[in-house]
């Protein structure tokens, strides 16, 4: 194995995949390490159950100190990307201007950032979802929007001739069909024929930086290994990144790692009709509220469903009475409150050396959610459920922060280079940059952020991009 590589990348999900594209077609060595198995669309877990133990850490059970709040993370070939929706939207003017204030970077403006985004979505089948995909789920969700006169719009997703029959709720534990948009099936194949190589089942532990280049240690498939790079980048999400710096001890020179995180703390609601609804079948999600007044009270709506494991977590309670919820899976409609959650939490390490998310409901997201679920029970109230059910536990599937991009060296810990202050050989650009909650899908702008990364990450480097390095690379192969 090579020891020394111009570039290492730890996490292969939205962001390191996209970095691991841009770099190795300019013609830099790149080496991916990543933590989970690889998995294929023929491989994929065949159930909710395997697909939670195989594809996420700890089960999708990482939990708040609080208990109130479900972390869910990938750790596969392919990072969130493999287990996520791909609901891929650009961010607005308010999130943009938001973050320019929190971290003093003047590109965060859509004029700097709309190139960023056509580079990254011209690798990407981006579908609008049309009247003819939505299941009954999405047909109650309009009709109650329009009872109550709140504007809605279709969901911009990332998929490729799903076909008749798209069972899109599958593809939450990798999809079969090659069809959803994830790093496997977009940016990684295009780098691996570029020169990418990556170790799966390889999980970093430390990373030292050193005066002239990085050096990685961690185990492959259990065994100790020690890696080294001119340039490092950490893109193992929000919760991964953070973790490894801490552990290094890094919080006495970087005074803002492990702060700032956020997470759109999410609420479900489930409405249970007489008529069978069949919420899991076809595309079970396909539209989004875009009332602008819900975008000032800081939440969003969307129509949603999960699979039996998931929704039986999300009813308090057991014995006959959950079981009789239970029965009536198909005739459950559900609709999801998203907040875009202002108050921070923090990332720590307990003395047994374990991450602790730190994310108690301040008074203030508390007071949006109620909000934007005395939406949702007045949409299922208008159209005639007989039951409505929100659940008590949060689910957080955005997870942002902990190692915020900025100018303040006090209040961030990446510069708008990209680079940890003071470790000009180490990067990180995935979602732990964050500087705040946008309140819109994440990932399409993580894959922007990489791709502009990259392209500093080049220059920084001095890799001679290099159509020269690229051929001779590729003469060697053949
Ligand atoms: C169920 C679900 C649905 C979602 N739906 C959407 C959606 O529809 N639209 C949207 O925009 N976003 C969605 N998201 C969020 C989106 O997937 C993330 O924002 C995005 O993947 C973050 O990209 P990232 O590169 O920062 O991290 P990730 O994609 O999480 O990748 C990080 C990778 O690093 C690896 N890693 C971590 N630690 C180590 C280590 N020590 N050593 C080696 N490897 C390591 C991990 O295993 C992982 O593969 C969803 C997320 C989930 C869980």
């Amino acid at each position: 194995m090579k020891r020394f590589h111009d570039f290492i990348i730890v996490g292969s999900g939205a962001s390191g995949s996209v970095l691991a594209h841009f770099l190795t077609q300019a013609g830099a060595d790149v080496l991916m390490l990543e933590a989970g198995k690889r998995f294929s669309a023929d491989t994929f877990p065949a159930n909710e159950m395997d697909a939670n133990a195989q594809l996420m850490w700890n089960g999708g059970m990482d939990a708040s100190t609080d208990a109130g709040t479900l972390f869910i993370r990938g750790k596969v070939v392919g990072g969130g990307t493999i287990i996520n929706q791909c609901l891929l939207d650009r961010f607005d003017d308010v999130a943009l201007d938001d973050w320019r204030t929190a971290s003093g970077i003047p590109y965060f403006r859509s004029s700097e950032m709309t190139r960023h985004y056509d580079a990254v979505e011209s690798h990407l089948s981006l579908h609008y979802m049309e009247k003819s995909d939505w299941n009954r789920n999405a047909e109650l969700y309009v009709q109650g929007f329009e009872k109550l006169a709140l504007e809605w719009a279709p969901l911009r997703r990332g998929q490729k001739d799903c076909g008749e029959g798209n069972d899109c709720i599958v593809c939450l534990g990798g999809c079969p069909r090659k069809s959803k948009q994830s790093m496997l099936e977009t940016f990684l194949p295009k780098a691996e024929k570029q020169g990418l190589q990556i170790l799966s089942e390889f999980e970093v532990a430390e990373v030292v930086h050193g005066s002239s280049f990085v050096t990685v240690q961690g185990k492959l498939k259990g065994q100790p290994q020690t890696l080294h790079a001119r340039k490092v980048i950490l893109a193992a999400g929000a919760l991964g990144t953070t973790q490894l710096l801490l552990k290094a001890g890094m919080e006495k020179r970087l005074p803002a790692l492990g702060q700032y995180f956020h997470c759109h703390p999410q609420w479900m609601t489930v409405g249970l009709f007489d008529e069978i609804v069949d919420s899991h079948k076809g595309a079970f999600q396909s539209v989004k509220s875009s009332d602008p007044r819900f975008r000032q009270w800081g939440f969003k709506l969307e129509n949603v469903f999960a699979g039996p494991i998931a929704m039986s977590l999300l009813k308090p309670g057991y014995g006959f009475e959950h079981q009789r919820f239970m029965k009536q899976y198909r005739n459950m409609a559900c609709i999801e409150v998203a907040v875009r959650d202002q108050e921070a939490g923090q990332l720590r390490i307990n003395n047994k050396g374990r991450l602790q998310i730190h994310k108690p409901l301040s008074d203030g997201d508390r007071q949006r959610a109620d909000r934007g679920n005395q939406v949702v029970h007045d949409i299922f109230g208008a159209l005639g459920a007989r039951e409505i059910m929100t659940s008590p536990l949060r689910i957080a599937l955005h997870l942002m922060g902990g190692c915020g991009i900025g100018t303040d060296e006090r209040r961030s810990v990446v510069n708008e280079g990209f680079q940890v202050h003071g470790m000009p050989h180490l990067y990180i650009a995935d979602s732990s940059i964050f500087p705040n909650a946008p309140g819109i899908n994440p990932s399409l702008s993580v894959m922007a952020l990489a791709h502009r990364a990259s392209e500093i990450m080049l220059a920084d480097a001095g890799v001679r991009v290099t159509k020269s390095t690229r051929s001779r690379k590729q003469e060697q192969k053949a």
